[in-house]
C-alpha cells in the first residue's frame, strides 16, 4: 500500500518525520533553493505585488509580467528561441505531446520515460513504440521501419536509474532520418544543464570546462549547426533543482505559438500564483551565475558512488519487501533514503533511490556509504 507520510523538510538537509530528524536523502530540490533566502525573499514581495493566485488561465488575466521575464531569461539559458511555462512539470509534458504532435505522426519513446510522458502520449492517440533504454539499435530499427515522420521521447537524466541518454547519438539518428526529439531534462536541469543543452554549452564553454565532470561533457557535447539544435525540443520542470513549482517547454517560437494555441493543459487551466514565478525566477538566476553550486549535486553524488552519472544514485536491491527492509534499517540509522517499487521501477528491480544536494556535507555522504555497505551486503 501506498500511503501519504507526513514528513516536514528542513533548510539544512533534515527532515523530521514522526518527530525524528533524518538526514534526507530523497528529494529533487538539488541545490537547496526551496529554502534560499533570495528566492523566498522574491516570492514574498510578489505575494505582496500580485496577490495569492493567477486568478484565471494564462489566456485570459492569468499572465502577470514576472512570466514574461521568466520564459525569455530560460530560453536565453537553454539556448532556444522561446519559452513557454507551464502549471507543472506533467502539465508541460501534456502539453508539447498534445499541442505538437500531429496524428498522422509515430513517436519512438525509450522504455524508461517518466508517467508523465506516458499518459500524455496515451491520452494524444499518437502510435508509439518502445525502444529498449538507450539502445540506439533498437531506435534505428524503429526509425527505419517506420514510413512515417518520427517524434523520438527521452528523459536526459533518468529519474529512477540516475543515467544519461546518449543524447548526441539520438541527435544524429533523428538528423539521419529527419525525426524530432523532445528531451526531458527534469533531472538535468540545474545540475548537468551545461552539459545536457548543446546550444547552451556553446554558450557557457568556459563553465564547462571547470565542471568536475569532463567525461559527461564529452559524451553530451558536440557542437551543431543551428538547424540541426532546432530538431530538439526541451520540457522540465521548477519543482526540482529551482526548488519551487511549474513546468516548461523550450523550443522554437514558432511551436511556442502552436502550442499556446493547443495545448490544452496550458489553456484549460489556471496560471501560476505570481510568487511561484517569483521564485522560480530567483532561482533560475542563481543557476545561471553559480556554476560553483549547480556542480556540488554530482560531486556529492561522486563521493558516494565514484561512478555516478548524475545527481541521482539507485541501489537496486530485488524484492519490494527487501527493499523496504533496507529503506527501514536506513531510517533507525538517521538516513532518509525511499525504497522505489513496481510500477514505478521493474518487476525484479526495488531499489532505493539516493539523492545528493548542494546542502549535503561529506561527512554525512561518508557515514552513509559505510552503513548502505552494511545493510546491503
Ligand atoms: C518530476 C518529473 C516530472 C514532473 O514534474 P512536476 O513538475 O513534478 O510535475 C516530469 N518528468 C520527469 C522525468 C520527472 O522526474
Amino acid at each position: 500500500m501506498r500511503q501519504r507520510v507526513e514528513i516536514q523538510r528542513l533548510p539544512d538537509g533534515y527532515a523530521l518525520k514522526n518527530g525524528r530528524r533524518l538526514l534526507n536523502f530523497s528529494d529533487n530540490d538539488y541545490l537547496g533553493l526551496s529554502f534560499y533566502p533570495q528566492v523566498i525573499q522574491a516570492a514574498q514581495e510578489a505575494l505582496t505585488t500580485y496577490g495569492a493566485g493567477a486568478g484565471a488561465s494564462r489566456l485570459v488575466t492569468g499572465n502577470h509580467p514576472l512570466y514574461t521575464q521568466l520564459e525569455q531569461e530560460l530560453a536565453q539559458y537553454k539556448g532556444t528561441e522561446d519559452a513557454l511555462v507551464f502549471g507543472s512539470g506533467f502539465l508541460a509534458n501534456l502539453g508539447v505531446i498534445n499541442g505538437l504532435i500531429p496524428q498522422e505522426d509515430v513517436i519512438l519513446a525509450d522504455r524508461l520515460i517518466h508517467a508523465s510522458l506516458v499518459d500524455a502520449i496515451k491520452l494524444s492517440g499518437v502510435k508509439f513504440q518502445r525502444y529498449r533504454h538507450n539502445d540506439m539499435q533498437h531506435l534505428r530499427q524503429l526509425l527505419e521501419k517506420s514510413a512515417r515522420c518520427c517524434w523520438i521521447i527521452t528523459e536526459s537524466v533518468f529519474s529512477m536509474d540516475g543515467d544519461l541518454a546518449p543524447l548526441a547519438e539520438i541527435q544524429a539518428l533523428a538528423e539521419e532520418f529527419g525525426a524530432m526529439i523532445i528531451v526531458d531534462d527534469a533531472h538535468g536541469f540545474g545540475v548537468l544543464n551545461p552539459f545536457t543543452s548543446p546550444l547552451a554549452s556553446r554558450v557557457r564553454e568556459r563553465e564547462v570546462s571547470e565542471t568536475p565532470s569532463p567525461e559527461i561533457a564529452l559524451r553530451q557535447f558536440r557542437p551543431l549547426p543551428e538547424g540541426e539544435v532546432r530538431r530538439i525540443i526541451w520540457t522540465g520542470t521548477f519543482s526540482k533543482a529551482a526548488g519551487s513549482y511549474g513546468g516548461y517547454v523550450c523550443t522554437t517560437k514558432a511551436q511556442i505559438e502552436q502550442m499556446v494555441n493547443k495545448a490544452r493543459s496550458l489553456i484549460y487551466t489556471t496560471g501560476l500564483p505570481p510568487s511561484v514565478v517569483a521564485a522560480n525566477l530567483a532561482a533560475l538566476r542563481i543557476i545561471r551565475v553559480q556554476p560553483e553550486l549547480t556542480a556540488l549535486p554530482l560531486h556529492h553524488a561522486r563521493l558516494f558512488d565514484p561512478q555516478a552519472q548524475s545527481a541521482i544514485v539507485p541501489v537496486i536491491i530485488g524484492t519490494e519487501e527487501a527493499a523496504l527492509a533496507a529503506a527501514k534499517m536506513l531510517e533507525e540509522a538517521g538516513f532518509l533514503v525511499p525504497a522505489i517499487r513496481p510500477p514505478t521501477v521493474p518487476a525484479g528491480t526495488s531499489r532505493l533511490r539516493f539523492t545528493f544536494s548542494a546542502v549535503h556535507r561529506a561527512e554525512d555522504i561518508a557515514r552513509l556509504r559505510a552503513i548502505v555497505k552494511e545493510v546491503t551486503s
